[in-house]
């Protein structure tokens, strides 16, 4: 297996409830390595571009709102085969069929505010992270 980077973000609703950290934990418990990370507010232009593949999905403007509602923490994660170890370690997109011990099992609120954001593939993976990092950002 290969070394990997995927792109995570901690959604407004878990910055709002303070729960960064437990979610940081679970992280790196799965063997990802923080390698950067930086809590911003997302501008609308920012919103929809990085959302901008879900634009015909009738959730879009409800979710371009969600994200812009509250500070995101937006971070670099790095190790073996990241991306996926990273999703498993997410879970399902709707918490109430994500399995147990996962983030959004434990973390989320519903199918929209459920707290983190992961890569789904390694190409998506490198265009999300450059579309928030600058490689000097970045310290492995
Ligand atoms: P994932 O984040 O698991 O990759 P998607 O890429 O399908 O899921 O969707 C992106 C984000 O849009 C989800 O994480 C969630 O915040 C929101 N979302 C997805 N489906 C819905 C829905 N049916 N209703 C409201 N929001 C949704
Ligand atoms: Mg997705």
């Amino acid at each position: 297996m290969a070394i990997q980077r995927t792109l995570s973000i901690i959604k407004p609703d878990a910055t709002k409830r303070d729960v960064t950290g437990k979610i940081n934990q679970m992280l790196e418990r799965s063997g990802l390595r923080i390698i950067a990370q930086k809590r911003i507010k997302l501008s609308q232009e920012q919103a929809e571009g990085f959302y901008s593949v879900h634009k015909d999905r009738p959730f879009y403007n409800d979710l371009v709102n969600f994200m812009m509602s509250g500070p995101v923490v937006v971070q670099v994660l790095e190790g073996e085969n990241a991306v996926k170890v990273n999703r498993d370690t997410m879970g399902a997109t709707n918490p109430e069929e994500a399995e147990e011990g996962t983030i959004r099992a434990e973390v989320g609120l519903s199918i929209e505010a459920n707290s983190v954001h992961g890569s789904d593939s390694e190409e998506n993976a490198r265009s999300e992270i450059n579309f928030f990092f600058k490689d000097e950002e970045i310290c492995p």
